[in-house]
């Protein structure tokens, strides 16, 4: 890697809003979204993030994160461990002091990640397409301060979340895990029903942001 590739980020969007998921659902939260993304999810509602975006440099990004005035901030996608800068991105967050949350679709090894870093594993379902796409070691080499998020398109995607939770004894670890349903594909109602039913340690998750702007909307 060069230092210019570690240094430098595609950047697809910068934004200040609510945190939608995870464990810290609602509160302000300030948004980096890389561009690119090794995978092609079935569902995918970022699809926007795949090609456009325009250069930037970590002190680039530091200084717009700065303006926003928040603790908390995340790197998502696309899949931002695709990009080498990301590494050094988080390292300057942390250095910074921000609480820093990196959302990665769990085919690439979360390891090159400093450890201070908060990781939000997605573990992609049958449902996606991408299931096989998952870097398992990843889920191994979580801790009590990750999380691990399933999207749900159906059933079958629930009973391998189900099975996926237990192989990996996420509960015992004290992983967080997020159960979420694909917006009209699982009803919440029925996925609440079942966790239920099965008394699952796991928190249902709703995007919280298409609840409070429309379920498109970009920059939120
Ligand atoms: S990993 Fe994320 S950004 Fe990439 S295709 Fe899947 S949902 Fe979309």
């Amino acid at each position: 890697m060069t230092s210019r590739q570690a240094l430098t980020l595609y950047v697809n969007e910068l934004f200040s809003s609510i945190q939608g998921e995870s464990t810290r659902a609602g509160l302000p939260c300030g948004f980096i979204r890389l561009a690119g993304c090794n995978l092609r999810c079935a569902w995918c509602d970022t699809s926007h993030a795949f090609e456009d975006g325009r250069d930037m440099t970590v002190a680039e990004i530091l200084a717009a994160v700065k303006q926003w005035g928040l603790p908390l901030v995340e790197i998502t996608g696309g899949e931002p461990l695709a990009q080498p800068g990301c590494v050094s991105l988080a390292r300057a967050l942390l250095a910074a002091g921000y609480t820093t949350l990196v959302e990665t679709n769990g085919s690439l090894p979360v390891a090159v990640l400093p450890e201070k870093v908060i990781r939000i594993l997605d573990i992609k379902c049958p449902g996606s397409g991408m299931n096989d796409r998952m870097h398992w070691p990843n889920v191994e080499a979580l801790t009590a301060r990750d999380e691990v998020k399933f999207v749900l398109a159906h059933r079958a995607d629930y009973d391998y979340a189900m099975e996926t939770m237990r192989r990996y004894s996420l509960a015992d670890r004290g992983i967080a895990a997020l159960l979420s349903p694909v917006p009209n594909r699982l009803d919440a109602q029925q996925l609440a029903a079942w966790m239920l039913e099965d008394s699952v340690s796991a928190r249902l998750q709703l995007q919280l942001h298409k609840h409070i702007w429309p379920p498109d909307m970009r920059g939120v």
